[in-house]
């Protein structure tokens, strides 16, 4: 049986040899994803070791389902201490700041054992950070199927105004009740199908990036992906009606795109060049002091412009002689002083990680060059076998009500596209056009 064929509970407590030279395992001990998930926490957390819970949520999410969970886990004789996560001012939602994981681990009760994340992507951020750092195990439940941080082990933070990610834990056990996904508010659903069509994008680069640098790629890991994306693109008209089969396919595509991650031990399989624009839009926001749109469908935005650039591909005949020439007018002063222009308070460590990695070196381009000249008809072959054409997903993004623009969330597209490549040393579609002369 082919990964790609396994249940994300298929999964758990197995290692798989795969042809890529990897043995795949999860460090998940747990997977539910189904209707009535939620009734089983209270066994699920004494399986843990688990006797005193430290419920992590917000207002939103204590209404959707954290009250819930504190009832069930007083039936099932397990005492719990609720933190709500703060709204700062100017803001509708949590933010990963120092303050908020600040206060969570101040309001953290010594005889807790346990933590529960009931809620979307920050409470679990938090949550696998505070896990982590106190060595406590980790229960998440989500109350939305909106992004795919599910079960990774790092959470997005925003640390000194800096919006990054760092090193957490993956959550011990997944409990994902798909009666509560159900009753989400439309755009947080939105948001993970957004998400999931960025998996046309982000496979179709990790094999782009694997012919022309070399990097490693599994085609075992793409596939999960390419048939959870399928599946949630076919099925997201009924999502949004709230059918739960077709959100069950949502919260499993975005469990599998954690897996997926801890698989390959590179995020390839979830993201590409659309997650870049949501960074730089995140950033962005930061600088201005403005709250930034949902991950999700920042990136679903991010995931149909990069399909209207990738279709612009086939028509460009590269040119060595301009290629070459643009590799070696490379003008690190001028690039600095765009990047410090762009970033602001984050120039610095983009400037750093490339004084250390050396992407647009002259002479690592030209190398670069060389293979891209001797496989052009191959990527172009690789962008046809692995995208959609833009205007399939517009149009259903028009039909469920995705917002389709950059200008409809306040951002800007093809600035940000430019700085796409700057961030770090992943090989995207910016970096390619770059290569070929061709920013
Ligand atoms: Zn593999
Ligand atoms: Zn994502």
């Amino acid at each position: 049986m082919r990964l790609c064929d396994k249940s994300p509970a298929d999964l758990i407590g197995k290692e798989f040899g795969c042809a890529c030279g990897k043995i795949h395992k999860t460090p998940l001990s747990y997977v539910d994803i189904s209707s009535g998930a939620i009734k089983k926490l209270p066994d699920v957390i004494k399986t843990l070791g688990g006797r005193n819970a430290y419920v992590i949520a917000d207002e939103n999410t204590l209404k959707a389902a954290g009250e819930y969970a504190v009832s069930l886990l007083d039936g099932g004789g397990i005492c719990s201490v609720v933190h709500l996560l703060g709204v700062e001012e100017g803001f509708e939602r949590p933010e990963p700041t120092e303050q908020t994981l600040g206060n969570l681990v101040m309001g953290y009760d010594k005889k807790c054992d346990i933590i529960v994340g009931v809620g979307g992507g920050v409470v679990n951020d938090m949550g696998k950070l505070l896990s982590k750092l106190g060595h406590i195990p980790y229960v998440y439940v989500p109350t939305a199927p909106s992004m795919d941080g599910y079960v990774s082990d790092s959470s997005s933070v925003i640390y000194n105004g800096v919006k990054s990610s760092v090193p957490s834990k993956c959550p011990d056990a997944l409990v994902c009740d798909t009666d509560i996904l159900a009753k989400a508010p439309k755009k947080l659903i939105l948001a993970g199908i957004g998400d999931m069509a960025a998996k046309l994008i982000s496979i179709c680069e990790w094999r782009i990036g694997a012919l022309v640098t070399g990097e490693y790629y599994c085609e075992e890991v793409a596939e999960i992906m390419r048939k959870y994306r399928r599946l949630v693109l076919d099925n997201a008209g009924a999502a949004v009606n709230g059918d739960k089969e077709a959100i069950k396919s949502i919260a499993e595509g975005l469990t599998l795109a954690g897996t997926a991650m801890t698989f390959a031990g590179v995020s390839r399989p979830a993201s590409g060049v659309e997650h870049y624009y949501s960074h730089l839009w995140d950033m962005r926001c930061l600088c201005e002091k403005r709250q930034c749109e949902l991950h999700g469908i920042q990136v679903g935005i991010g995931t149909l412009l990069a399909l209207e650039k990738y279709e612009k591909l086939k028509y460009i005949k590269p040119d060595k002689k301009k290629a070459e020439k643009a590799a070696l007018s490379f003008d690190r002063a001028e690039w600095e002083r765009s990047v410090r222009a762009y970033f602001g308070s984050s120039a610095d460590s983009i400037i750093k990680i490339e004084q250390r990695e050396g992407k647009y070196s002259p002479e690592k381009v030209l190398a670069r060059q060389k293979i891209i000249f001797d496989n052009w008809d191959k990527i172009l072959q690789i962008v046809e076998e692995e995208l959609i054409p833009a205007r399939e997903l517009c149009d259903l993004f028009i039909k469920i009500g995705h917002p389709t623009s950059a200008e409809e969330i306040g951002e800007d597209a093809e600035t940000a596209f430019c700085h796409t490549g700057d961030i770090r040393d992943k090989y995207i579609l910016s970096r390619l056009l770059y290569d070929i002369g061709e920013k």
